[in-house]
């Protein structure tokens, strides 16, 4: 026999609005009503424009089960605001989709405290206020939606590329990947490169301030989720434009550079995700005010290249001579 309850509604009852308000609800700034009433409510600055974007992390696909929650509270925020850092926008507000497994949804328990401890850490570092959101019983899933704003007309996009602008990115790509590489024991790596690469995995910094700041100065730009190759990419098919880049330019940390003459190494570098660095065109006029940009937020930018007339991208060597890049074929660059 069926039951006439509803599967959820125990959970409901017993659990949800406690979760809500006791690792969740708190007092908001810049929102005039946050959570608690069926809809949060915000006002906007003059001249500015919002900023949407969500981002989802399934349990098994994006994340290890077993993953610490306080990371995973940090890292649920990191990648929303990395998207928002990629518009050059302001991240202000945040909406959180919590579907919780019942072992997770006790009262008191460690893991929301957890997981709230690491998102309400990012979120305080940047003033974001956690205004609304959803909380409901199945296999867990953790969706993020953030709200920014942007001056009119001034946010970055991945079609402004232009002809001769210099390509920039922020960081150093690839050691995300590698200590994926690691964590599903494809490659073992020393306790000091562990210690260096796990943290870019597990705790990603998005370039929040960076996004920011290159307004005025990029043309374009996009966060590096899926690896440089694709996210590039979609700079230059939403801009119609070729790159032409030096592959020996595209900055790494000195652990990815230990491996560097192995494929897989190249492969991270190249086409790993989770690095949520910024991407971004730039034209040469702006290239000594990057540079002082990136010595004001301490923050590594290299010019690895420029957009040029055509499509799809010319990859070089440290010689200048072209490589033709597939996902399997990078081990010609090795330098
Ligand atoms: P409704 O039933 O009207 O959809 P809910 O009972 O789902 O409202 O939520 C009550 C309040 O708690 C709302 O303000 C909602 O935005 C907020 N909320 C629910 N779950 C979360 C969560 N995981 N994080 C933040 N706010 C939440
Ligand atoms: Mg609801």
């Amino acid at each position: 026999m069926h039951s006439k309850h509803h599967p959820t509604e125990d959970f409901r009852l017993n659990a949800e609005f406690d979760i809500i308000s006791r690792y969740f609800k708190k007092p908001t700034a810049s929102a005039i009503l946050g959570i608690g009433d069926d809809a949060a409510l915000v006002a906007l600055s003059n001249n500015a424009e919002l900023a949407f974007s969500t981002d989802t992390l399934v349990s098994g696909i994006h994340f290890f089960a077993d993953t610490d929650p306080y990371q995973l509270g940090y890292k649920s925020l990191a990648v929303n605001l990395s998207d928002l850092a990629a518009m050059g926008s302001k991240p202000l507000w945040a909406m959180l989709s919590l579907t919780l497994p019942k072992s997770l949804a006790v009262e008191n328990n460690k893991w929301l405290s957890d997981f709230s401890k690491g998102f309400f850490e990012l979120a305080h570092r940047y003033k974001v206020e956690l205004i609304g959101g959803d909380t409901t019983s199945g296999p867990l899933n953790i969706g993020v939606q953030i709200i920014g704003e942007v001056a009119q007309g001034e946010a970055l996009r991945r079609s402004g590329a232009m002809l001769e602008d210099e390509i920039w990115i922020s960081g150093y790509l690839g050691d995300a990947a590698l200590a994926l590489c690691h964590e599903k024991q494809q490659i073992k790596l020393e306790p000091d490169e562990i210690a260096h690469c796990l943290p870019a995995l597990h705790m990603p910094t998005a370039r929040v301030e960076l996004g920011q700041r290159l307004i005025g100065l990029a043309h374009s730009a996009i966060d590096i989720s899926d690896g440089l190759i694709a996210d590039l990419g979609h700079i230059l098919t939403a801009s119609n434009k070729s790159a032409d880049i030096n592959l020996t330019a595209v900055p790494r940390s000195i652990v990815l550079q230990r491996y560097i003459h192995q494929g897989f190494a190249i492969d991270c570098l190249l086409a790993g995700g989770d690095d949520y660095e910024l991407c971004f065109t730039a034209p040469k006029t702006k290239h000594k005010a990057i540079e002082q940009l990136s010595n004001e937020l301490s923050l590594p930018l290299t010019c690895i290249g420029e957009i040029v007339q055509g499509k799809g991208l010319i990859a070089r060597d440290a010689q200048g001579s072209e490589i033709k890049l597939e996902k399997k074929g990078y081990d010609h660059f090795s330098s």
